[in-house]
């Protein structure tokens, strides 16, 4: 499946797909900030910023590696702590997106993102914070 919305760029080094971050969606959007809780980012590699994970890893800041799949002792502590969050309230996983990066490349990456986040209604991406579509409201079943 050939869907633009997922796409390397927007793969972030700690396995975080931003087409599916609802910063991203709502940045791409023009979502307005209802409850003023939405922050609007451009994608993770876009930011100037260091990330919570770039931040203290001497090897992506240092642009050793550019992801965190490059990593011979990944999982850090930083990294597990994050995958446990998002395994718990998102049921996504970093670690295991990095995994499948590591091992299968990105493009498979990407494909099992499609196939998983793809909005059955509208096409859009499903955002994995609200386990629904922000284009269409249609909800993801867990
Ligand atoms: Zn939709």
């Amino acid at each position: 499946m050939i869907n633009n919305k997922f796409n390397p760029e927007l793969v972030a080094p700690c396995g975080m797909n931003c087409a599916i971050c609802k910063a991203y969606i709502a940045c791409k959007d023009g979502i307005p900030r209802v409850r003023g809780k939405i922050t609007y980012c451009a994608g993770c590699l876009t930011r100037p910023k260091n990330c919570y994970i770039k931040r203290g890893c001497k090897r992506l800041s240092k642009h050793q590696i550019q992801s965190c799949s490059e990593c011979d002792t990944m999982p850090c502590e930083k990294l597990a702590r994050l995958d446990k969050r998002y395994r718990e309230r998102y049921d996504m996983s970093m670690v295991e997106n990095l995994k499948l990066i590591k091992f299968k490349g990105i493009d498979e990456f990407l494909k099992s993102q499609a196939e998983k986040y793809t909005c059955p209604n509208c096409g859009d991406a499903i955002c994995v914070h609200d386990a629904k579509c922000l284009a269409c409201s249609f909800k993801r079943k867990s």
